[in-house]
């Protein structure tokens, strides 16, 4: 492929992030999948739309999984480990990581052969997925930041904390756990803020939220795929 990068200039994007527009694009005909059939378009963008929806019944319930380890943890460090509220909050955690690694797997264990000899998932369900991790992650975040106090967001630097004279105070009194390193304590609340507000959040909530299209998105594909009729068929009322 030829083609131009604009320049646009010195802009430092939270995420590092990069914009790349092309100009003079020149595509190999043997790299051309499509050429005029516009029939099959619609098709085309709900089948990638969906095997990305489904692939996030798996990328997102990983970072999950490190955010409930990281939660856990933090209940251990801060001494509240043993507190019923806290234990049920990380039951309710998993149990939304879960559901959604569920439904990862649910679309793609439905998903049947096509006519080309290829498999798709079942789109439906892909779409479900999609649409309860526009929604789980925002609540294990929630209660990631419930658990981990507000430490997470106001614990000291490191160089503070590697002070002669003020990390030894530090240590005193940003202790919770005895028998814990303050500098551990202090690690894990920063990787708390960085997956619930930091660089990683991108990652773990915005692209939740967009990532393969925001959720009304999703709603459209479930309202398509719904077949409301044969569900009022077997509502098993004769007019
Ligand atoms: C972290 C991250 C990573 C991403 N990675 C990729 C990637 O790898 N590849 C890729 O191709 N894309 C990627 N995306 C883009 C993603 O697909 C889009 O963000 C998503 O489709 C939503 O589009 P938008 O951001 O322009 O939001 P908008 O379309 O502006 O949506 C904002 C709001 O407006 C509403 N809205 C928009 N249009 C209408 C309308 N016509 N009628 C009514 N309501 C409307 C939406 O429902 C939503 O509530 C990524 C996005 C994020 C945040």
């Amino acid at each position: 492929m030829e083609g131009s990068a604009i320049d646009v200039g010195n802009f430092q994007f939270g995420g590092h992030e990069a914009l790349m527009v092309f100009d003079n694009v020149f595509i190999p005909w043997e790299n051309v999948l499509m050429c005029g059939e516009y029939e099959f378009s619609g098709m085309l963008l709900e089948r990638f739309a969906g095997y990305h929806r489904q692939s996030y019944g798996s990328c997102k319930v990983g970072l999950g999984d490190v955010l409930i380890g990281a939660a856990a943890l933090a209940a251990d460090y801060n001494g509240a480990a043993k507190a019923s509220h806290v234990k049920d909050k990380l039951i309710e955690m998993t149990h939304l990581n879960e559901t959604l690694y569920s439904c990862g797997i649910a679309c793609s264990a439905q998903g049947s052969k096509t006519a080309s000899g290829t498999y798709l998932i079942d789109l439906l369900l892909a779409n479900v997925c999609k649409q309860n991790v526009a929604r789980f992650p925002y609540e294990i975040a929630r209660l990631t930041e419930d658990i981990a106090g507000g430490l997470m967001v106001t614990m000291t630097s490191e160089k503070d904390l590697q002070h002669p004279e003020i990390g030894k105070v530090l240590e005193k009194y940003l202790q919770g756990n005895a028998s814990i390193y303050t500098e551990d304590r202090a690690r894990i609340m920063r990787l708390v803020e960085n997956i619930t507000l930091g660089t990683a959040a991108v990652g773990y909530r915005t692209e939740s939220m967009h990532g393969a299209g925001s959720p009304q998105a999703q709603r459209i594909m479930i309202a398509r795929q719904s077949n409301l009729e044969q569900k009022k068929i077997i509502a098993g009322i004769k007019e």
